[in-house]
């Protein structure tokens, strides 16, 4: 199997289950078949384990829906575009059991792990953007990459969503931050996990990629494996920037993208 460079995977893919994406999960399917992909994933937000959150989240009930819903379109799109059912699960270090034991119930074919919380604060929510403007932004940097450090270390996924994430809004710690980027993917490389690009930066504040080419580069030299993610909350997001982005990894050494199957990575060359 060859995936064109123009049209590898998307990975990352929400639907209105989560309370902030819209549009009928079919759109989203349509969406990548009009672009040319030939194999996509699904990837909402797991429900939180110890609180409800309507607007974060699915609920259980919801996630119920959500799997079924996968599998139908998985089904009636079988001859025109592989379609992959993956999770988005909100990492927290004093929930590693309960999320562990959460994700055994279900058949995923991948887990990506993300970090969208420091303690108490959901540094990436617009909501609570104000408290970048009183907090000592070095030591949220540490604090944040530290915790995908545990996370990629935890062994309960398969993927590190949106690296550098903590860069959304554009606050940066003055200085280089580079070797705290070295440290988490020494961290990942020794996990044995891999990486996303994801577009969605692009759209947001910081109006890059996540993470950086630089930090890309140094995956790629390092043999961490890569796969794509558009991160897409509505139907015309799918695929947004990732044939740009795959051209321009190909044009950097990048040589195959990793793939998923019941939990099983295999690297698809492009
Ligand atoms: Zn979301
Ligand atoms: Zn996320």
């Amino acid at each position: 199997m060859l995936y064109p460079p123009e049209m590898p995977v998307d990975y990352h893919i929400h639907t209105r289950l989560c309370g902030h994406a819209t549009g009928e999960m079919w759109e989203y399917v349509e969406e990548a078949v009009q672009k040319g992909f030939r194999e996509v994933g699904f990837s909402d937000h797991f429900p939180f384990i110890e609180r409800v959150a309507p607007r974060l989240a699915m609920s259980w009930e919801q996630l119920s829906l959500y799997i079924a819903e996968v599998d139908r379109l998985t089904s009636k799109y079988s001859k025109i575009i592989t379609i992959r059912k993956g999770i988005e699960v909100d990492y927290e270090p004093h929930l590693e059991e309960q999320i562990r034991e959460a994700l055994q119930r279900y058949d995923f074919d991948y887990v990506y792990g993300s970090v969208h919380n420091i303690g108490d604060w959901q540094f990436d929510s617009p909501r609570e953007q104000h408290r970048w403007e009183h907090c000592d932004v070095r030591k949220t940097y540490e604090e944040y990459f530290h915790l995908v450090q545990q996370a990629a270390a935890s062994g309960l996924f398969d993927i590190i969503a949106h690296l550098d994430v903590v860069k959304k809004f554009g606050y940066r710690p003055s200085g280089d931050y580079f070797a705290l980027i070295q440290e988490t993917l020494d961290a990942i490389e020794e996990a044995g996990v891999a990486i996303e690009l994801n577009t969605s930066g692009l759209r947001k504040p910081v109006g890059e990629i996540y993470p950086d080419l630089r930090t890309i580069e140094e995956c790629i030299r390092r043999g961490i494996p890569v796969t794509f993610g558009s991160d897409a909350h509505r139907p015309q997001e799918v695929g947004q920037d990732i044939a740009h982005y795959a051209q321009k990894l190909k044009g950097l050494g990048l040589t195959e993208v990793a793939v998923f199957a019941n939990r099983k990575r295999t690297l698809v060359e492009i």
